[in-house]
């Protein structure tokens, strides 16, 4: 969530949304769906085979995420989680039930954040945010999940989860909050990466 990583996130973005989507040799794996006012039906989304997990674009004339592929995102996730830290997949389903996913190709500005360190920072573009225990927010960055902070996010949900509501662990490996460590960190980077070998 520092500014390097966002800016270069808007430069994959640029380029990803250059690319056209049909035509000989370009990548045809695209995870997003560009939504038009006048014809936006998917705006609000329900995700195949969750508990009540639902997908919405903060505008109507913005970008989302296909449905299906947040699916297979949040099923790895669960699989993944589960098998890394000892939880019971059906406990981490009952911590994500219920979720509200927003996401928009329009990045925010907040006034203050943690870094993945537990430094303060203050007035940073940040890409995704964890708003309540069954909210997020995602910025797309790039045609497929991986790039975005969908992963990171998911994290913070469990641990406002598990932790009853009291807090998501804004300062990450920080010592201000308790819940994230450095294996939190790891997971995000090997689950971001295998996303990546799947084109997602
Ligand atoms: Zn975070």
């Amino acid at each position: 969530m520092n500014r390097g990583v966002h800016i270069l996130g808007m430069v994959f973005l640029t380029i990803a949304l250059l690319i056209p989507s049909n035509g000989c040799g370009v990548n045809n794996s695209s995870s997003i769906k560009k939504l038009e006012c006048h014809s936006s039906n998917l705006v609000h989304q329900d995700i195949p085979g969750t508990p009540n997990i639902r997908l919405r674009a903060s505008r109507c004339d913005d970008y989302t995420f296909k449905s299906k592929q947040v699916a297979v995102v949040l099923h790895m996730f669960v699989s993944e989680y589960s098998r890394v830290f000892g939880v019971s997949e059906l406990v981490l389903w009952d911590y994500l039930s219920g979720l509200e996913i927003e996401v928009s190709a329009i990045p925010k500005v907040v006034s203050s954040a943690f870094d993945v360190k537990g430094n303060p920072v203050r007035d940073v573009p940040v890409s995704g945010l964890a708003i309540s225990p069954k909210k997020i927010w995602v910025e797309i960055k790039t045609s497929q999940i991986w790039s975005s902070s969908l992963v990171h996010e998911l994290v913070h949900t469990i641990i406002w989860n598990k932790n009853a509501g009291i807090h998501a662990d804004p300062d990450h490996e920080g010592d201000q909050f308790s819940g994230w460590s450095s294996k939190h960190t790891q997971f995000i980077r090997d689950l971001n990466r295998t996303l990546l070998d799947k084109e997602i």
